[in-house]
């Protein structure tokens, strides 16, 4: 069972979801039992990965505000070491802020309002040059070849553009300029944000771990 499935596994809204996946991964004979041990080990050993993946998947505010709590504490640890100006409680105020929007734009799934990309949210779009050369090749009808989409990158989610991230964090901060903003404080909000799918995949990773070994 996929980790964004088991930490729905107490929820009746998801039983239909779960049962699906407990039936589809039933060569690997765990149990849900197993399962909620893995969830309990995971909670210990990876709590911030693990709260960002209850934030996108079931948009729990408790879980939410664990998982920006840790970013933000990141934030302000890597923004006392960048040659910014602005210092002292602007600056906390700035990583703070970064630190809400990385988990808000890493928290997005295909049904948030206006994050679908205009591939629909699919990630892939028809691979029309393939098709074409398959259909030369084949002389059976073919399936219309995908490839990952362009403008997601695969993840079916438009990207915030930057210009949203700067007028929010101007929001909180009026002194600082578009300019700087820029210059000194986007990468920060890149690092957060990959900052957020590394902890993501580390709970990922250390889940299939754990279910591997209760198998
Ligand atoms: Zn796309």
């Amino acid at each position: 069972m996929k980790l964004q499935y088991a930490i729905t596994l107490n929820e009746p809204r998801s039983v239909d979801a779960v049962a699906q996946q407990m039936s589809g991964s039933s060569r690997t004979a765990f149990t849900r039992t197993d399962v909620l041990t893995a969830l309990g080990v995971l909670q210990g050993q990876e709590r911030a990965g693990l709260a960002l993946i209850y934030a996108k998947y079931t948009k729990d505010k408790g879980e939410t505000r664990r998982a920006v709590e840790a970013c933000a504490k990141v934030a302000v640890q890597l923004a006392g070491k960048l040659p910014v100006k602005e210092r002292g409680k602007t600056q906390v105020i700035i990583a703070q802020g970064l630190a809400r929007l990385a988990v808000a734009e890493f928290s997005r799934t295909a049904d948030t309002p206006g994050a679908k990309c205009r591939c629909g949210g699919r990630g892939t779009v028809a691979d029309e040059e393939r098709l074409v050369e398959l259909i030369v090749l084949a002389s059976k009808p073919v399936d219309a070849p995908t490839k990952p989409c362009s403008r997601c990158r695969g993840t079916g989610l438009k990207p915030v553009p930057a210009s949203r991230v700067y007028r929010a964090v101007a929001a909180l901060a009026p002194a600082l300029s578009e300019r700087t903003f820029y210059r000194q404080w986007q990468g920060l909000y890149d690092q957060l944000l990959a900052w957020c799918y590394t902890q993501e995949d580390r709970a990922e990773r250390g889940y299939s771990r754990l279910t591997r070994e209760a198998a």
